[in-house]
């Protein structure tokens, strides 16, 4: 989508993370999601009078872990109250760090080579999950609202960008990016749809060159595709708003999907409204130096590594081998392809079958070993199966139908086919289409694809489609 002449978007966001732990941040009470309501809680996590925090060591790893990944300074941090009603938060305040969190001051780089820089990336509890029974889920209608404790006090980072960003594509980008990011450190699981990671998009609208206009956030996106959405849809109303005599008013907004609209949620409360002071239960967090590096050398290489990793094994690499460099790093599967290289097999064909066939079973790479997808490709490779029985070999091994791929090709019928059957097989084709072998001789490339299809329909996709093309060039 583009804006109206004259106008830019100015977009910061921020990024909540839960961190893969296996207790809440200031309790024992495991952190799993999906259990029955209020069954992982306890004093502390309720905000029970006289219960006292204990910070866990495991979170703040995993938070030096993303401040880490986004080239942030690890610095000694505080936590602060962060006071408010709600229903879901029973202690009536949220424990967040405030004035001087634990990461600051990173960056991070897009695939096409934008940098957004990260202002901070602090630690504080989740809240708990309050339900509205009504249609649309909101309070407004609602006859009755449900409050669930499980996920209060469950340890977030949150991920706050500079407003760097100026198209709705770009925050997906960048949102997209930090989400693989995430996954690569161990801190999150990246699972959208459980609200592992939730975005709040800042939205403004100016001239450019003109300083910044008065933003709104719009709140708990859930979604990629909610992301642009919302942002797109924001960043018209707001310029609509102006162009038409109006101002834009600070505040809090809702994204309703089905509407594709955004709605006043709450008029923007400044930070001084909530009265944050330091816990007086908590003691400053300064993890020793000898820790932070720990972490440092222990991260393994972020997605930007591994996608360029992947190129360079391709010489001239085409948009659509980019793309399925994006599926093999986003899956996790590189391995298949670098595996595939050391073997001396062909890449490309290695990339495509795992941004295929292997990205379309993402919960089935356990029952894929790497030497039996090598082999696969080598058998596609050298002609010994045709490209359509390897695609069906990697959908066999990736179902557990076996566990050798030489075995499995003898189960399903795909032996060689001798090269004197697909000689006389070519022979009798041109035989019966005679024009269509006159056409090709005289210089219509095209038909030899005419041919290749013929042939894999008289041996079920059994033939090797080089072979044929070779067959052809030879005859012509
Ligand atoms: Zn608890």
């Amino acid at each position: 989508m583009s804006l109206p002449d004259g106008w830019e978007m100015v977009i910061g966001l921020e990024v909540h993370t839960e961190l893969l732990t296996e207790s809440k941040l200031f309790c024992g009470c495991e952190n799993r999601f999906g259990e029955e309501p209020n069954t992982h809680v306890c004093p502390v996590c309720l905000g029970l009078p006289g219960s006292l925090p204990v910070l866990n060591r495991q979170a703040v790893e995993l938070a030096m872990r993303i401040g880490t990944a986004l080239h942030c300074t690890i610095a000694p941090s505080t936590f602060h109250r962060k006071n408010y009603f709600y229903p879901d938060q029973s202690k009536d305040y949220q424990i967040s760090q405030y004035d001087l969190p634990i990461n600051s001051g990173g960056y991070l780089d897009l695939p096409d080579g934008t940098r957004v820089g990260i202002e901070r990336a602090h630690l504080e509890e989740d809240t708990g999950k309050t339900t509205h029974l009504s249609s649309g889920g909101r309070l407004q209608g609602a006859e009755r609202s449900l409050v669930d404790y499980n996920r209060c006090g469950v340890p977030l980072v949150e991920i706050v960008s500079a407003p760097d960003i100026r198209t709705a594509a770009q925050a997906r980008a960048y949102a997209a990016e930090l989400r693989s990011v995430l996954i690569a450190t161990g801190a999150s699981d990246g699972r959208l749809e459980e609200g592992s990671v939730r975005f709040d998009a800042n939205v403004s609208v100016r001239r450019p060159g003109e300083p910044f206009g008065t933003r709104c956030e719009i709140k708990n996106l859930n979604s990629l595709r909610s992301l642009q959405r919302a942002i797109d849809f924001e960043a018209l109303r707001q310029i609509d708003l102006i162009e038409s005599g109006g101002a834009v008013r600070q505040e809090t907004r809702h994204w309703d999907e089905g509407l594709g609209e955004t709605s006043t949620l709450r008029v923007k409360e400044d930070a001084e409204d909530y009265r944050y002071f330091r816990d007086p239960d908590l003691v400053d967090l300064a993890p020793e130096p000898a820790w932070v590096d720990e972490v440092r050398h222990s991260l393994p290489q972020m997605p930007a590594q591994r996608r360029a990793g992947l190129r360079e094994l391709i010489a001239n690499v085409t948009p659509a081998q980019l793309d399925a460099i994006d599926v093999a790093v986003e899956l996790s599967a590189e391995h298949y392809v670098h595996a595939t290289a050391r073997a001396g097999g062909d890449v490309s064909i290695a990339l495509s079958r795992v941004a295929n066939e292997v990205a379309s079973a993402p919960d089935s790479l356990h029952r894929l070993t790497v030497e039996s997808f090598v082999e696969v490709t080598r058998m596609e490779g050298s002609g010994e199966i045709s490209a359509t029985q390897a695609k069906i070999l990697l959908a066999g091994l990736l179902a557990g139908e076996g566990d050798d791929p030489q075995e499995l090709a003898r189960s399903k019928g795909f032996e060689r086919m001798e090269s004197g059957a697909l000689d006389e097989l070519v022979t009798t084709l041109i035989e019966t289409n005679v024009d269509e072998w006159t056409r090709y001789r005289a210089g219509d490339e095209k038909l030899a694809q005419f041919f290749v299809g013929q042939v894999m329909k008289a041996t079920r996709g059994q033939a090797n489609g080089k072979a044929v093309i070779a067959i052809l060039e030879a005859r012509r």
